[in-house]
């Protein structure tokens, strides 16, 4: 069985943490959280700042922000849960921007309808591995006076800092993230005074304990090993014979923070060893790395709409995608899955992502379209292992449920 996802993380980095666990004192720290900033932005303009999370840089601007109580922060309709928590946690009203399929881009309607005077913040996310063209979203921005956040949680590529004209763009390596450091994350800011401002908040923050930070390298240890092919199918089999569901399992061991607990857990500074680790993995990621992912995605897509020319593939006209996952749309995405899981391939709905929901006064500013794909999506996996015969024999096991007759879909496959 090929598992969904493989972490993008070798034994040698996990190895190189653990080892930064046992001799990196917090005293430290402060200098290699410095050296780590500098880096970042050292072929760039404006601030960095190094985080716990994204989430945790979220919520740490919003504090900086301080904005008035019922601000409007327009949204990418599908993003984690927690960004959307974060925003009503400040006493902020999320507002959807609805997407389009084919790019994963906002739709200019919508953006519009979103976009008034009472938004003071406008946050868009890079999904999927594809990025979003901003170009409008500046203009969006410029005509109302908010700020412009850019989420690229999906979209790490060496070299690529955020575009140069967003207020704020960040970055996140936690564990199921390209280059991931199992957390931490990287936030550049335009505004010296904002970046200030957000540096002082984060200095009150405790420092995260760097045992637990140990105990996830050592786990990740074990997870790596078994969602190797031979790993993964034992684990399947383990799980079966006792009766557990390793869905949920999966999708459990992957999850970040409890949501009782989620800003208290969100307000601490990263500790160390996480940044040790960070910079070691950001400064030794080559292009080659991601390329092979990216090849393998654009090859899954082109066998997808040969052997399934129905098959809609959202953000498939995103430009450039590095196919950070690879999402189809399925009629009956359950169906799908089991059909793969016979195949051989874990196929999943993920339990990641949630659409946005529009403020109860103002259901007209429902995100239709994301809303509707969200119900038809699942993700295959697609990562270097998987070799062409492997990606073909995934292509056919889909032919059967892509028949014509189930076109709804199909204006999303043609380019
Ligand atoms: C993963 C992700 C985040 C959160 O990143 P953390 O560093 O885990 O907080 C935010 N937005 C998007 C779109 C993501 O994929």
């Amino acid at each position: 069985m090929w598992s969904r996802k493989r972490f993008d993380i070798d034994y040698s980095d996990l190895i190189y943490g653990l080892g930064a666990a046992l001799t990196v004192e917090n005293s430290q720290r402060q200098e290699l959280q410095k050296k780590l900033e500098d880096w970042w932005i050292s072929d760039s303009t404006g601030e960095a700042i190094a985080c716990l999370s994204v989430r945790s840089g979220w919520d740490l601007l919003l504090q900086g922000l301080q904005l008035p109580p019922g601000s409007e922060v327009a949204m990418s309709a599908l993003t984690i849960p927690d960004m959307v928590t974060i925003v009503r946690h400040h006493g902020l009203v999320p507002v959807p921007i609805d997407l389009d399929p084919r790019t994963m881009a906002p739709d200019p309607a919508s953006l519009d309808r979103a976009v008034g005077p009472r938004t003071r913040v406008i946050i868009i996310a890079h999904l999927f591995g594809g990025r979003v063209d901003l170009a409008p979203i500046l203009a969006a921005r410029d005509r109302v006076g908010a700020i412009l956040v850019e989420d690229c949680a999906q979209a790490f590529t060496p070299g690529f800092r955020g575009h140069p004209d967003a207020d704020v763009s960040c970055f996140s390596f936690g564990n199921i993230k390209f280059a991931t450091a199992l957390g931490g994350a990287l936030l550049r800011l335009r505004d010296p005074q904002l970046a200030d401002s957000l540096r002082q908040i984060q200095s009150t923050y405790p420092v995260q304990d760097s045992r637990n930070y140990t105990s996830r390298l050592l786990k990740y240890l074990g997870l790596k090993t078994l969602s190797s092919r031979a790993g993964f199918t034992a684990l399947i089999w383990g799980c079966r014979r006792l009766g557990i569901d390793y869905d949920r399992l999966l999708n459990q061991s992957v999850k970040g923070f409890p949501q009782d607990e989620l800003i208290s857990r969100l307000r601490h500074q990263p500790c160390a060893p996480l940044l040790a680790l960070l910079r070691h993995r950001l400064q030794g990621y080559t292009e080659e790395r991601l390329a092979a992912q990216t090849h393998r995605g654009q090859r899954l897509i082109q066998l997808l709409q040969e052997y399934c020319p129905q098959i809609g593939v959202p953000g498939v006209a995103a430009s450039p995608n590095l196919h950070w996952v690879v999402p189809i749309l399925a009629e009956d995405p359950e169906i799908a899955i089991a059909t793969l899981a016979n195949a051989g391939f874990d196929a999943t709905q993920g339990n990641s992502m949630t659409v946005v929901d529009p403020p109860e006064t103002h259901q007209e500013r429902e995100p239709r379209n994301t809303r509707e794909m969200f119900q038809h999506l699942l993700y295959l996996p697609c990562y270097p292992a998987m070799d062409d015969t492997t990606l073909v024999s995934m292509a056919q096991a889909l032919r059967p449920i892509f028949s014509p007759s189930l076109s709804q879909f199909s204006r999303m496959s043609s380019p």
